[in-house]
């Protein structure tokens, strides 16, 4: 859960590199980074909290040059410390390098125990640093062969961006697990976790890294690498669920009319007499409306979010997410009481906060309340970058709907099928991982990444393309 961007020769790189994170705020709030590079050096500047709360017109100042790379972050692999937050910055035989990294490698822990058993020191325990001690045990001389030799012997989710003294370098992984999409401000290549980083720089976007494509951009210029095919797609569904934000195209499909699908399906996988449809906001509102819509149901905006505090449940501690729920949410009597409510939620993970949602909206006069999920039960952890509490800690790892539908005291419950969530996105369904809800994990989580044979010859695909 992590939010990058990227911009090559562009004046006031770090400037616009902060606007994109900006406006991806939302996919981590715990730290954020950007590192320049001026022709000469790089410069890096990190912090703990939102981006807003660790730059300024001075910090932005002390990050000249052309080309920037940052990332928002939030942990699902290391812990919330500064030394976790990203970019991080090396020194090598290539240069400095700077990387950024949304996804989770499932091979990081063996490739850092054989790389610390050679002797090589970690200076954070996230797993993104493996890329650059892996890439300094095999140096080349250029960067991107390195990279591409790292990236054939790491197995897992990685949408990454890496800053060097002969360019800006994105990779996918070949599964693309994450988004990351290509465009161009001013005719100069950018790359950004979800266009909304676009829209607000007025960038073009030009289209999706394939999955398993590199690409290197110099000045205007982009040059593409592939790297060896897997099977098939496995892209994040639950970017489409909950993660990206509602304006954003993800996977060409644009969120907001995914999850309106999405609610609509609901509706007809699982009617229910009601007399009004409430969302829970944010993340319920789209499936809420189409459900509304499609069930001919009044919506009312009868749960109003305080939005000054930031995801509870991004907040890495225990005690934040304790209040969570109060702090977060407080209802609308007047349009609540006396009603018989659908109240339709994007998933339920470990069932605490339905379960105060469900009270919060019966103590403020609700007669009924029917819960309605626009995804399946989430039973299975995610191992490639969505944070998910352990398995034991999901309830619907252990417990039937039934069950759950008593925990949460819903008068009913129902959840969207998975062909129901599928079939609300435009690519074909096999191309989606639902590891999530299916446990069908198409990298298995202790892979201990044997190296790809065959990873050369690369194939260039469009030497001296323009952005
Ligand atoms: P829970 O009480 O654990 O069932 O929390 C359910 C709420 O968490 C729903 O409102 C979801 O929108 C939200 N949610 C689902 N997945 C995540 C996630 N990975 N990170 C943060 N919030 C999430």
């Amino acid at each position: 859960m992590c939010g990058i961007f990227g911009i090559e020769g562009a004046p006031d790189a770090a400037n616009l590199t902060y606007l994109g994170l900006y406006a991806q705020q939302h996919r981590g709030q715990e730290s954020a980074g950007i590192v320049s590079w001026d022709g000469e050096q790089l410069h890096a500047e990190r912090g703990m909290g939102k981006v807003a709360e660790i730059f300024d017109e001075r910090k932005l100042s002390e990050l000249p040059g052309g080309r920037s790379i940052g990332h928002t972050r939030y942990s699902t692999a290391g812990s919330s410390v500064i030394a976790n937050a990203q970019p991080i910055v090396v020194m090598t035989s290539m240069g400095p390098l700077g990387i950024v990294h949304n996804g989770n490698l499932v091979s990081a822990m063996a490739t850092r125990h054989e790389l610390e058993a050679a002797g090589s020191i970690f200076q954070t325990t996230s797993d993104s640093e493996v890329f650059l001690h892996l890439m300094a045990t095999r140096p080349h001389h250029e960067v991107v062969e390195s990279l591409l030799r790292v990236l054939g012997d790491v197995r897992g989710a990685y949408s990454l961006l890496l800053i060097s003294r002969e360019g800006l370098i994105a990779a996918r992984d070949p599964h693309g697990f994450r988004p990351l999409i290509l465009g161009e401000l001013d005719g100069q290549p950018c790359f950004a976790s979800e266009t909304c980083a676009f829209d607000l720089l007025e960038a073009r976007p030009l289209r999706e890294l394939d999955r398993g494509e590199v690409v290197v951009a110099r000045g205007d210029q982009i040059e593409s690498y592939r790297l060896p095919p897997v099977a098939r797609a496995s892209r994040c569904v639950f970017e489409h669920v909950y993660f990206s934000r509602p304006d954003s195209e993800v996977f060409s499909d644009t969120v907001a009319q995914s999850r309106l699908e999405m609610g609509a399906r609901l509706a007809r996988e699982a009617p229910v007499e009601a007399d009004v449809v409430v969302p829970v906001p944010d993340s319920g509102l789209y499936g809420a409306l189409g459900f509304s819509r499609a069930s001919r149901t009044p919506i009312e905006l009868g749960l109003i979010r305080n939005h000054y505090i930031g995801r509870t449940f991004i907040e890495p501690q225990q005690s934040i997410r304790h209040f969570g729920v109060k702090v977060k949410l407080n209802p609308v009597r007047e349009l609540i009481a006396g009603k018989r409510i659908v109240l339709v939620d994007d998933s339920i993970v470990r069932g605490t906060t339905s379960r105060k949602i469900v009270n919060m909206v019966r103590e403020a006069g609700a007669t009924e309340v029917h819960v309605r999920i626009t995804s399946p039960p989430t039973a299975f952890s995610c191992v490639y970058g969505i944070d998910t509490p352990t398995r034991s800690e999901l309830i619907a790892s252990d417990h039937s709907q039934e069950e759950i539908r008593r925990f949460i005291r819903a008068d009913s419950l129902a959840y969207l099928s998975l062909e129901g969530v599928l079939g609300s996105v435009s690519g074909s369904p096999d191309s989606y991982c639902t590891a999530c809800w299916s446990g069908d994990y198409p990298v298995p989580a202790e892979s201990h990444g044997e190296p790809q044979a065959e990873l050369f010859p690369l194939r260039l695909e469009a030497a001296g393309s323009r952005a």
